[in-house]
Parts: C-alpha cells; sequence; structure tokens
C-alpha cells in the first residue's frame, strides 16, 4: 500500500486500509454531510470530489450515504479508488487538504437511512449457552439451528447511532416462580456484541441472491450492540421470538467499513456439519477475521472472534432472499452476538454471568451481572487490512439511562 501525503502515525486508527464512509457535522457548519475518516481527520467527500471534479460528486455530495450505496459496486470501486489517488498522489494534497476537518471537532450521525433490519444468531457458541441458560431440560440446540441461519425481523426505526443514549425499557416480566407477570423497569438490561452489514444494491420481489453475490449487494460493515432485555424476552419469546425485548434500541458504530477493505480479513468459517442445502452452499467464504472487544465503564469484560460465527454474512443472504423477498437500499442484517468458545470470549452478560449467577468483577471492584443505570458500553473491533495494515471498526457505545415513569 503506498504512503499518504498526510504521514499518519503508523497503526494510529483509519489509516489508508480502512477508509471508512460516514455522516459528519461541524459547529462551523451544521449541516450533516458524507465524510471519510482518514487518520486525525474527516475528508468531506462530496466537498473533495466537486474540488476533483470526480463523476460521482453528485452520488456523494449529500446528507447521508444512501445515493452511494444504491449506485453499485462499480461506483463504490471508483470512489475507494479516487480516495486512496487522493489521499497518496502528493499533487492532490493542494486540492484535498482543504477539505479535511479534524475528526475530533465532527460530530457523527447514522450515516443512512435504515430500511429493514434482521438480526440473525450465527454463533454455535452463543446459541449452544443461551440455550442451557433458557432451555436447560432440553437440547441446547434447536433441530433446525445447523440447517438453516436462524433470524428475527427487527424495528429499523430504533435503529441509532453510537453515542445515543438508551433509556432502560419497562414491560412485562415474570421472575422464576412467580404466578403471574409483573410490571416495570427491566431487571437484566443486557447487550448483544455483534457485527452489521448493510445492503446497497437491492433486488426485486421473487429474486434471490446467491450464496457467491455477497459483494455484488453488500455495501459495507459496521459494529453493532443489540441492547436486550433478558427478563421482557424470556417471558414474551415464545412461541414468535423476540419483540419488545430488543426492539426499544439497536446501536450502530458510525464509520461503514467497506467490504473492499476486508479481503485480507476473510478466512474459512468452521466447519459446517451437517453440508448445508445446495443455496447455502459456496466456493468463496465469507468468514471474516474481526476481533471484537467490548467494555463496560472502560473495563474489558470479553473479546468476541467474529472469525468463530459458524454461518457467514453471504449464506445469511442467501437464506433471507431464497423465499423471494427483496432486498432495499439501506436494509441491515447483523450477525447475531459473537461468542467464541472461550468464557473471556462471550459477547452478552447474559453468557458472562451466566444468567447473573456469575456477576462479573469491573476494574472499579464494582460487579454486575446485567447493566445498571449510567454505565457505558463500548465496543471495538479490528481485522487485518492490506499489507499487514490493521482495519479498524472504532467503536459503538451507549449510556444506559433510568427508566422513565
Ligand atoms: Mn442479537
Amino acid at each position: 500500500m503506498p504512503d499518504s501525503w498526510l504521514d499518519p502515525v503508523p497503526d494510529a486508527p483509519f489509516g489508508l486500509a480502512t477508509l471508512p464512509y460516514g455522516v459528519f457535522s461541524t459547529g462551523a457548519d451544521p449541516a450533516p454531510r458524507t465524510g471519510v475518516a482518514v487518520g486525525e481527520y474527516v475528508l468531506d467527500l462530496g466537498a473533495a470530489a466537486r474540488a476533483l471534479d470526480a463523476p460521482f460528486a453528485d452520488t456523494v455530495a449529500r446528507p447521508n450515504l444512501d445515493a452511494l450505496l444504491a449506485a453499485g459496486r462499480p461506483v463504490w470501486e471508483a470512489v475507494r479508488a479516487a480516495l486512496t489517488d487522493w489521499l497518496t498522489d502528493p499533487a492532490r494534497a493542494a486540492a484535498v487538504r482543504p477539505h479535511l476537518v479534524e475528526r475530533s471537532s465532527a460530530r457523527l450521525h447514522l450515516p443512512f437511512t435504515v430500511a429493514d433490519y434482521v438480526d440473525f444468531y450465527a454463533s454455535e457458541h452463543h446459541a449452544t449457552n443461551v440455550g442451557r441458560i433458557f432451555r436447560p431440560e432440553q437440547e441446547p440446540l434447536t433441530p433446525n439451528w445447523k440447517h438453516l441461519p436462524i433470524g428475527y425481523h427487527g424495528r429499523a426505526g430504533t435503529v441509532v447511532v453510537s453515542g445515543t443514549d438508551i433509556v432502560r425499557p419497562v414491560g412485562q416480566r415474570r421472575p422464576p416462580g412467580a404466578p403471574a407477570p409483573l410490571f416495570g423497569p427491566s431487571t437484566r438490561l443486557d447487550i448483544e456484541a455483534e457485527v452489521g452489514f448493510v445492503v446497497g444494491t437491492g433486488t426485486r420481489m421473487g429474486e434471490r441472491v446467491g450464496a457467491d453475490s455477497l459483494a455484488d449487494h453488500v455495501f459495507g460493515v459496521f459494529l453493532l450492540n443489540d441492547w436486550s432485555a433478558r427478563d421482557l424476552q424470556a417471558w414474551e419469546y415464545v412461541p414468535l421470538g423476540p419483540f419488545l425485548g430488543k426492539s426499544f434500541a439497536t446501536s450502530v458504530s458510525p464509520w461503514v467499513v467497506p467490504l473492499a477493505a476486508l479481503e485480507a480479513a476473510r478466512v474459512a468459517p468452521p466447519a459446517q456439519d451437517p453440508e448445508p442445502l445446495p443455496y447455502l452452499r459456496t466456493g468463496q467464504p465469507w468468514g471474516l477475521d474481526l476481533r471484537l472487544e467490548v467494555r463496560v465503564n472502560g473495563h474489558v469484560v470479553s473479546r468476541p472472534p467474529f472469525a468463530q460465527m459458524y454461518w457467514t454474512a453471504a449464506q445469511q443472504l442467501a437464506h433471507m432472499t431464497v423465499n423471494g423477498a427483496s432486498l432495499r437500499t439501506g436494509d441491515v442484517y447483523a450477525s447475531g452476538t459473537v461468542s467464541g468458545p472461550e468464557p473471556d470470549q462471550r459477547g452478552c452478560l447474559l453468557e458472562l454471568t451466566w444468567g447473573g449467577k456469575q456477576p462479573l468483577r469491573l476494574s472499579d471492584g464494582t460487579e454486575r451481572a446485567f447493566l445498571e443505570d449510567g454505565d457505558e458500553v463500548a465496543i471495538t473491533a479490528t481485522a487485518p487490512g492490506a499489507d499487514g495494515a490493521l482495519v479498524h471498526f472504532g467503536e459503538v457505545t451507549g449510556r444506559v439511562l433510568p427508566a422513565r415513569d
């Protein structure tokens, strides 16, 4: 990879191997606009594209990424190639430099309009642990688990950008042994550390997307926290799955890492046995070596390995469309909680504290079974990038506020 005339600090977040897209504003210019994170800066993408007379300027000089997402893979490739050129060719520096904004002064917004939102359940370790905790008398994995990527439709309208406060949800719960449900604030508020994918190129109803076609449809990848009220969830989820225990909020990281930045992170997923049906088979494996970290109030509680996920994003996309359901620009689907085989690789408190029975001790000496009001959760990730560089995902954070009366 060529050097940038920006001369970023080696291994600092957002080098040329990443170049993620987002939407930002500043105090001086409060209008949200598209940007690219590079080193300590955000490049104002639309302004730079106009200054350099780029053919895609109209597509990116917008208040969000929607038009770029819809433009399709050839345009995505052209924009990324242009960015690399602008940031490496010293002859471009004079034209590009005026459009760099200090990243610390940028306010970050939800980067695109979320269309539909689907959440999967793709970690065998997570599904096995949750089965043991929720249904101790039964086989932990349901009979369908290794035949199809299980998912549910979530609530697109409550997907929020990192940094948005999360009000503790209220609802019905029935504690073990209680004769009737109680109503009130959730007492078992949890996180789920996940990876999200956003669809750029849509499809028509009746079409299917093959398991080899991920890169033609998915624009990019980001981090996602699927906030979960375990007590509401446990009472409501039978037989139709998660509902109000999940729909109150889902947080996403503000920087969308293009799929093209993750070529060096591709790995074979774990062996699948039994072999899935033909529509879920692919010769182009899309396991991804993303290494996540989860912090509660600054204390690292888990390091979930995304490479361990049983079902890949390519298989999830094929499954989501095999019935002819269409895709729309801005559709988000998430991996499901990322949990590895080790106890310190579990991606939610439900597993980390084994249903609340084994509280975690944080670095300030306090214990947590589930989240307290005021707690702040941050999820970060890196992945191997081109030429030994590191791809950075930034972070998704959120603080818990008390329930409202
Ligand atoms: Mn989830």
